[in-house]
């Protein structure tokens, strides 16, 4: 979707317009994931040099400071030395065996120590493939067809969950998506988020069918929507009593919201959870795990076939390794200290310019509807003022503050967002919040 931009762009890069002509030349739209083409903002998106902590430096050499940190994963900032030389030693000894490795053993072993309901973990490369191995482990293992999702949450490009998609498919106001199959599609049931009578009538309605509830375990991909107080509870008992798994999908919230993501902060526990992001250290690397007796169906344990020629690469694995080695307490501490104060800043800054606006909060993750009303599901979301997001947007992109370029995503800190960065997100809030002011539809 096109949208109409209120904003100029007083502003040039054309280092940058001049690469993405280059890369619309050979890729499609110019990107390789939808949601960096800037699509829902309108103008150039900034191609990146380097990262440096909290900061990014454009192709045209302009600084940012970096408030999606690549969409979640770094939660440390960018280069961080001991991973950046965790990475250099790894990639000394060779760049992928396709044999076991120490590295893999000790990425899962950090992941079980972690988190509790994993019990059994396998590393795969994208958080697409640890959802999409994940609902295939769930129908192996009950031997039903049906899985249970929620509009807005977004758990990768797999077929069967591409239906009332987050993210990308929400930016886009996507309905469904070409490609995707009846036969692909027909066995998904897309029910509201938060609304746990629309799952236990999906229960009443599908007896005996339904293989597993996959959800976000706090959803950020429609914007921050954080589950209502008993919502998880009362997934994880369903399931329970109707002999399907409970799926959390904490490929955002693992390892970023608390040492033990989502799960730390409700302790609603899983039969099968997935994680990306946060645990490859900017590397691709992902996992799924849970109940040792599940996983145990996964070959060559058991007879649900998954598999990957790079899944424990060593490089991402090391990478990984040393992140998780880092994100102590004291780490959480800041990271949640710092989204606290910018957040703060946010709100006096939109506040001060009367426009109407809800932040959204899930640990140290947040993001802002342009709205007065509660935001509890993917209806509420889309009613946002979203055109005003378009024009925060810019005035904090000219100024050198680098946000999501949607309304519908999390924003992002880390333990590398200190004082002169903070500083400098305070000093383009005004000028942002008078444009969101000013925005017309
Ligand atoms: N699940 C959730 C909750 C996500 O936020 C994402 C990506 O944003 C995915 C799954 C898919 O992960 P990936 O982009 O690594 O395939």
């Amino acid at each position: 979707m096109q949208v109409r931009i209120t904003v100029s762009f007083p502003y040039e890069a054309p280092v940058s317009q001049s690469l993405f002509d280059r890369a619309s030349a050979v890729t499609p739209g110019g990107v390789n994931s939808p949601v960096r083409a800037f699509r829902a903002v309108g103008g150039t998106p900034r191609f990146m040099v380097s990262g440096t902590g909290p900061y990014l430096t454009d192709a045209d050499g302009r600084e940012y400071v970096d408030l999606v940190c690549s969409w979640g994963p770094m939660i440390l900032g960018h280069s961080h030395p001991e991973v950046i030389a965790a990475v250099q030693d790894a990639v000394a000894r060779g760049t992928s065996f396709g044999t076991p490795g120490a590295g893999e053993v000790e990425l899962a072993e950090g992941i079980v120590a972690r988190i509790e309901p994993v019990e059994q973990v396998r590393l795969v490369s994208s958080g697409t493939e640890a959802t999409m191995s994940a609902i295939r482990l769930a129908r192996g293992f009950t031997g039903r067809p049906k899985v249970v999702k929620f509009a807005g949450c977004y758990h990768g490009h797999v077929d069967a969950l591409l239906a009332a998609a987050g993210s990308g498919v929400a930016t886009f106001g996507l309905p469904d998506t070409p490609g995707v199959t009846g036969a692909q599609a027909g066995d998904t049931i897309v029910l509201p988020y938060n609304d746990i009578e629309a799952v236990r009538a999906a229960f009443a309605a599908h007896p005996g069918e339904i293989a597993c509830v996959i959800t976000e375990a706090s959803p950020g991909n429609m914007g921050v929507v954080p589950p209502l107080p008993g919502f998880n509870q009362g997934l994880k008992d369903l399931c329970a009593g109707n002999g399907a798994l409970y799926i959390s999908d904490e490929v955002m919230t693992g390892f970023r919201v608390s040492k033990a993501g989502w799960y730390g902060i409700d302790g609603v526990r899983p039969d099968l959870m997935t994680f990306g992001k946060v645990m490859g250290g900017g590397f691709p690397a992902a996992a799924f795990g849970g109940r040792a007796d599940v996983m145990a169906h996964l070959a060559p344990a058991g007879p649900v076939y998954q598999a990957g020629t790079l899944s424990g690469n060593p490089i991402a694995t090391a990478a990984g390794v040393a992140q998780l080695r880092l994100l102590d307490d004291a780490a959480y501490e800041k990271v949640d200290a710092v989204s606290a104060e910018v957040r703060g800043l946010v709100t006096a800054a939109l506040a001060k310019e009367g426009v109407a606006h809800r932040l959204q909060v899930a640990g140290n993750m947040f993001s802002v509807f342009f709205t007065d009303a509660e935001v509890t599901d993917y209806d509420a979301a889309k009613a946002q003022e979203s055109f005003r997001f378009t024009a925060f947007f810019h005035s904090m992109l000219s100024q050198g503050v680098y946000l999501p370029p949607s309304a519908f995503e999390s924003w992002f800190l880390s333990t590398a967002h200190d004082t002169a960065a903070v500083e400098r997100i305070a000093a383009a809030l005004p000028a942002a919040a008078r444009a969101a002011a000013g925005a017309t539809a």
